[in-house]
């Protein structure tokens, strides 16, 4: 009798593990249907350009299969709010830009996004300041570390600082636009270099673009995705603003295949409305990539 409740037991787990795998495969397969049917639309990495991030960063890459088998950050029925936390002070202008971010980022992700209130610079201790070249700068470990990390709840699956002021990462560097941990679920991009959203509506445009880049991508990387090297993609690394300027919104086929793994978005309605949030805010090339996007994969 013993025996046979055994068997059973190992059966059923045998199954369980087997229909586990079957679903897995099926997901797997879709992404890889959709991949196919994107590739041909984006541009391999082209060669780096002296003092490109690839020329002083060695990468790894990383395939959507590596993606899947590496256990990453994927929202779970409790995770699943994005929270935004603002830190210091913000123009009128600025604040447009982080809302306007914080539209695209809930579009990109297909997740509730909410805005915390803002946290004051002088919350902020001095060790974890400093003036570089004239400018105030934050600590960046600081704020993932010890601001941010005893901040999420229970319903955090990212939570993501934004500033508009500067950002350093620690000894030898002299600036990043933004950084995220792989694996704890905070991030924090700076809008400090993205241009004067006052400027009138191209500049505002611009800052806007390079912001929704640098969201994207940093919380492409709290959801553990790492630097794309493939293609010319979102999660593709940037030393300088011009190289940042150079890559585009979208995400390659295999990075955005890590997107909809994580998020369990639904595909269509994700474009369709990517292609709505970039019409509405006059951002014609991308508009259209979108466009071309959706196309193919209704194909
Ligand atoms: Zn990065
Ligand atoms: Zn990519």
């Amino acid at each position: 009798m013993k025996n046979l409740i055994r068997a059973i037991v190992l059966l059923s787990i045998i199954f369980a593990i087997s229909n586990c795998i079957a679903k897995v495969s099926k997901k797997e397969k879709e992404l890889n249907a959709i991949i196919a049917k994107l590739k041909p639309l984006h541009k391999k990495m082209a060669m780096p350009q002296p003092g490109d991030w690839l020329q002083y960063n060695k990468e790894s890459g990383q395939s959507f299969v590596e993606y899947v088998r590496s256990d990453p950050v994927i929202v779970t029925k409790e995770r699943k709010i994005i929270y935004i936390q603002p830190i210091g002070d913000f123009t009128e202008d600025e604040w447009k830009i982080v809302k306007k971010t914080a539209e695209f980022l809930s579009i990109f992700y297909g997740l509730s996004v909410i805005t915390n209130k803002q946290i004051p610079l002088s919350a902020i201790p001095e060790k974890a300041k400093r003036i570089n070249w004239g400018k105030e700068q934050l600590l960046t470990t600081y704020i993932l570390y010890d601001l941010l990390k005893p901040k999420r709840t229970d319903s955090t699956i990212l939570l993501l600082g934004i500033t508009a002021t500067d950002l350093w990462p620690g000894k030898g560097w002299n600036f990043v636009f933004g950084q995220a941990s792989l694996r704890e679920r905070v991030g924090v991009w700076s809008i400090n270099r993205n241009g004067n959203p006052s400027g009138g509506e191209e500049a505002f445009k611009l800052c806007l673009l390079r912001t929704i880049k640098t969201a994207s991508h940093e919380a492409g990387h709290m959801f553990s995705i790492y630097h794309c090297i493939a293609y010319d993609c979102g999660m593709c690394g940037s030393n300088s603003l011009s190289e940042s300027d150079r890559h585009s919104l979208a995400f390659c086929p295999e990075c955005h295949a890590k997107v909809i793994w994580a998020t369990n978005t639904d595909i269509v309605k994700r474009f369709q409305k990517l292609i709505k949030f970039c019409k509405a805010n006059k951002l014609k090339k991308e508009t259209e990539f979108y466009e071309k996007e959706l196309k193919a994969i209704q194909k």
